[in-house]
């Protein structure tokens, strides 16, 4: 049996924004690593898990994994915090880790073995203008990626107008873009009747709207874009407005995938239990980690939903591993996010994920198959950029309001 006897955090990314959880064990050379990444508040994650979550591990039996995750879900009392949930995710998969290397099997394994040899992801085509995003959209139809993520331009980008060119006060808050519903409202449709018209409808498309729109114009942009039958539709409202999917349900058949900003189940239940969504996309790290998750998928097999488990942008390659082995033993996978990392940041995680021509391929390795190489993470790390202050993007509307991300 092994205990643990440390639970530490190593910090890395040029940024500084990946956290990386170490829980090491009594038996020599025996630790496992997970995922405690958050973009927006890297330290105070760190703080949590050494000072509050880690201390009460020592000495715990890392055979535990249900048991421990319980026991960290209720430790500060008020639970489902988007906080409590990382550090309690990356000590899940961290002693998942530990496990599958104990057993001498990848995680995948252990879940039940691999329904599939690989993990067909979806890539991120973008361009400011229409001929631009055909290119991209193009460029990764040839590299192989089943299925596209068409956006124009940033999160919100379609929506977007000049300051000058909307009704405003005059005493207007200075602002470099004004967030218009009614202008992304006419320009995404348009978006899809273009990449249709030229690509056809032999390619999976998607669109991520990022929450940014009034509820009921989600709606009607789900109506609108139901003739350009994309594989779905992401994010079209915010967790707080998650009532009406129902209309959105009642008026069309544009596919819905919803989760990403989810923590807590009295979130994800509703839509899944009354087939609101057809894919759910929770971050694994954020829901509490591959126990959780792979609940949320057996929940999710029962009511036809599909995975989707989220990835893109912020994501490190531990917690890309910890979806991949999710992925693998799911039956009702969907497609994962793909993400991209620059070689120097690969060389921190040996036997990371490999994405090749629109699929990720995992190795035979037991646990997670990922480690972290501390010297070269120590290295990667930059503290001038690490001691910047990350927040979303603010937009507003016309009238100074801000949009929702
Ligand atoms: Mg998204």
């Amino acid at each position: 049996m092994a205990r643990i006897t440390e639970v530490r955090c190593i910090r890395t990314r040029a940024n500084g924004t990946w956290v990386i959880v170490k829980v090491l064990t009594d038996q020599p050379g025996l630790y496992g690593i997970g995922s405690a990444s958050d973009h927006y508040h890297a330290t105070t994650v760190m703080h949590l898990i050494e000072n509050a979550v880690g201390p009460r591990l020592i000495g715990r039996d890392a055979s535990r994994i249900e048991d421990t995750w319980q026991s960290i879900f209720t430790s500060g009392y008020w639970r489902n915090s988007s906080l409590l949930n990382t550090a309690l995710g990356a000590i899940d998969v961290a002693l998942w880790d530990i496990k599958g290397k104990e057993a001498g099997m990848p995680i995948y394994q252990l879940l039940g073995g691999p329904c599939r040899p690989a993990v067909p992801c979806y890539a991120h085509a973008v361009g400011d203008d229409l001929p631009s995003l055909e290119d991209d959209v193009r460029r990764y139809m040839e590299e192989g990626y089943p299925v596209i993520r068409c956006q124009l331009g940033p999160y919100g980008g379609g929506g977007f107008v000049e300051p000058n060119r909307v009704s405003r006060p005059r005493n207007a808050w200075p602002q470099e873009r004004i967030f218009d519903d009614e202008a992304y409202l006419e320009n995404i449709p348009r978006m899809f009747a273009y990449l249709r018209e030229r690509i056809g409808f032999g390619v999976k498309l998607t669109h991520d709207v990022h929450e940014h729109l009034r509820p009921q114009v989600a709606v009607a942009l789900a109506k609108l874009l139901e003739p350009y039958r994309l594989f779905f539709l992401e994010d079209a409202l915010p967790p707080e407005q998650i009532a009406y999917f129902r209309l959105i349900r009642q008026q069309c058949t544009t596919p819905q995938a919803m989760g990403e900003l989810f923590v807590n189940p009295h979130e994800w239940l509703p839509v899944i239990q009354e087939r609101l969504i057809d894919f759910i996309r929770c971050r694994v790290s954020k829901v509490g980690g591959i126990t959780q998750a792979q609940k949320i998928a057996h929940l999710c097999e029962w009511y036809g939903v599909q995975t989707a488990w989220q990835e893109g942008g912020d994501n490190d390659p531990v917690n890309q591993a910890a979806a991949m082995h999710l992925d693998l033993a799911s039956w009702n996978f969907g497609i994962q996010e793909e993400n991209h990392f620059r070689p120097e940041e690969l060389e921190v995680f040996p036997g990371h994920a490999v994405l090749e021509h629109g699929y990720l391929y995992p190795n035979d390795r037991p646990g997670l198959g990922v480690d972290i190489d501390e010297e070269k993470a120590r290295q990667l790390l930059q503290p001038d950029l690490a001691r910047r202050v990350f927040s979303m993007a603010e937009d507003r509307r016309a009238d100074g309001t801000v949009v929702r991300p």
